[in-house]
């Protein structure tokens, strides 16, 4: 743990934490400029809940630090605004507090080997640790990464059979919030909740940080 924090410390010294809005040092984003990163309410569909437009290029920075950065710290900054925009989902929905579970999308082993965690999780353990259940879905296959194609019937026919759900006991008749980073054609939750559907969820949304 003590190694942990030397190392963080290390990093932080390195690669000091600077807005990526306005350059105000401390954080990866800042209140204000948190503030005005533009929201999206046109989703793919109309149980997915995205927050913020992917179109934006702080935006996109954040999916990049979180994805692919390792910056998933930039989670701590967002913590409020995403967990306020939760609180508004679950009552436009009409869902009971601590009456779901969130299952964040799963990553093939691959790419949790090689990037060392899944950044959904991160999201949905921001959201409500307690409710979080990582091992429901599973991706079984190494398909095409799905954001390297861009027709949607084809993200659609690459996304097919790819889950896998165990633990079946643990979400019969329960609401279940499926959570990503991005969804773009909504392809992914659409699989994942026709297989959680069949599973026998009563019902299945899903929340995203963009789209
Ligand atoms: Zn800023």
């Amino acid at each position: 743990m003590l190694i942990n924090k030397i190392y963080k410390k290390i990093l932080l010294f390195l690669f000091p934490k600077k807005c990526i809005g306005c350059g105000l040092s401390d954080f990866w984003i800042c209140e204000k400029c948190i503030k005005n990163l533009p929201k999206i309410y046109s989703t793919p569909e109309d149980f997915i809940h995205p927050i913020f437009n992917y179109r934006d290029k702080n935006v996109k920075k954040i999916i990049w630090f979180l994805k692919f950065n390792k910056k998933h710290s930039v989670l701590e900054d967002l913590e409020n605004e995403i967990i306020k925009e939760f609180d508004f989902f679950l009552e436009k929905n009409k869902i009971k507090k601590n009456d779901f579970v969130l299952i964040p999308i799963p990553i093939t082993k691959r790419s949790l080997n090689k990037r060392g965690y899944n950044q959904s999780e991160f999201i949905a353990k921001t959201l409500n640790q307690d409710l979080v259940n990582s091992n429901i879905l599973y991706k079984k296959t190494n398909h095409i990464s799905q954001n390297k194609i861009k027709n949607k019937n084809e993200r659609k026919n690459n996304i097919k059979n790819s889950f896998e759900v165990k633990n079946k006991n643990k979400i019969k008749n329960k609401v279940l919030i499926l959570i990503d980073d991005v969804t773009t054609t909504g392809a992914t939750i659409l699989e994942a909740r026709k297989i959680l559907k069949n599973a026998g969820a009563k019902k299945v949304y899903g929340f995203t940080l963009a789209h």
